[in-house]
């Protein structure tokens, strides 16, 4: 078995409500899918995190590296390509390009063998895992604490025991909306915040101490991912437990932060931090250091299913009769391709996603779907 043809997947939808986050505004919803084929006929699907059409020029730029070669060779492929981009590409869009290729090569194999990823990855530790909704952006034209109250009532209406909203447009506001969240989902549910880096150290400090009575499971991203020390200086400045990692990119700066003790918990993105491959080390590395994981998640049904795989190979942690699961990460945003794309959509029921046990990333793409959102061509 030879790999015969690399294509990437644009996929675009109009938003008609825009939403803003701490630094960014959405009024599009993009995709970059990978398709590999081989000689024999057998495909694979992978995603990449981030902006879609460089995902795709990068992509298009690795494939003469991969042509002719065995798409079983899934760890010398990957040193190959890393090292071939390695001299200006050792973080970001190079390394999620990278991501969608490795998550399409662990689905060929898992079809080769007619196994699921996590069997070839040495086996599944749980059959589901709980999901905790995120949304919670700023809505344009809408009362910011109204809308939010709306969104989170109907996430607890959906079975969600866990949901995560957005902060970082200013102190008061951000309090305001967390106190609401609090309220709306009760008790007994889940709340996380993100402020998806939109904080100094000062102000995330202020803002963890104003709400550290709201019972909040983490603070994500509270500030901007280069300055480590500012995440130290959160976490020991403020009592709620602090996340990130989205945006560190291959096992070289996740053991950065591991090393600087930034984060309580770490959150690689399986189509961002280097695929598979990549991840089973920073999981390994995580493990070492005590710090759970908890994968972001932030695209369509094979960004889902391929995390899927991931959270069912995390080992129990702490290890004891009855440890905590990872949760998933699901986007609950207005996104009408995330799972179209699939015949069979991931669903969250009871608050659970059941992981997929057919062979691969355990999922079948719908090629109608993908005809129906296609991005259209650059002008
Ligand atoms: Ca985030």
């Amino acid at each position: 078995m030879k790999i015969a043809e690399i294509r990437t997947h644009l996929l675009c939808h109009k938003l008609d409500v825009p939403f803003h986050s701490s630094f960014s505004t959405f009024t599009e919803r993009w995709a970059c899918l990978v398709e590999i084929t081989c000689d024999d006929g057998t495909t694979g699907w992978g995603e990449c995190l981030g902006p879609a059409r460089p995902n795709a020029a990068i992509v298009q730029a690795m494939a003469p590296l991969l042509i002719g070669r065995d798409p079983l060779q899934i760890e010398p492929i990957w040193t190959h390509l890393y090292n071939q981009f390695r001299d200006q590409g050792q973080r970001g869009l190079t390394v999620t390009a990278q991501s969608g290729i490795d998550i399409a090569l662990w689905d060929i194999a898992g079809h080769h063998f007619g196994m699921p990823v996590h069997v070839l990855a040495g086996g599944a530790y749980r059959s589901s895992v709980p999901a905790y909704a995120t949304g919670g952006f700023m809505q344009e034209g809408r009362d910011r604490v109204a809308a939010l109250a709306d969104e989170l009532a109907a996430y607890a209406a959906a079975g969600f025991t866990a949901a995560k909203i957005k902060i970082g447009y200013g102190h008061d506001l951000d309090v305001a909306a967390v106190r609401a969240a609090r309220q709306v989902l009760g008790p007994d549910r889940a709340l996380m915040i993100d402020a998806n880096h939109g904080y100094d150290a000062v102000d995330a400090i202020r803002l963890g101490r104003a709400v550290a009575d709201q019972d909040i499971d983490w603070f994500e991203e509270p500030v901007v991912p280069e300055q480590l020390d500012a995440y130290v200086q959160v976490r020991r400045g403020q009592p709620i437990p602090v996340a990130g990692g989205e945006t560190w990119h291959t096992r070289t700066a996740h053991a950065q932060a591991l090393n600087a003790r930034a984060v309580d918990i770490l959150q690689p993105d399986v189509a961002g931090c280097g695929g598979i491959t990549e991840m089973r080390k920073i999981a390994a590395m995580a493990e070492t250091a005590g710090v759970r994981v908890v994968p972001h998640v932030w695209g369509t049904g094979v960004h889902v299913a391929a995390s899927l795989q991931m959270l069912t190979i995390l080992p129990p942690s702490p290890q004891r009769h009855a440890p905590s699961d990872p949760w998933l990460e699901f986007d609950q945003t207005d996104n009408p391709f995330r799972m179209a794309i699939l015949k069979t959509p991931i669903a969250c029921q009871n608050g659970r996603v059941a992981i997929p046990d057919a062979p691969g990333l355990g999922v079948d793409i719908d090629r109608d779907a993908l005809t129906e959102w296609r991005a259209p061509d650059p002008q």
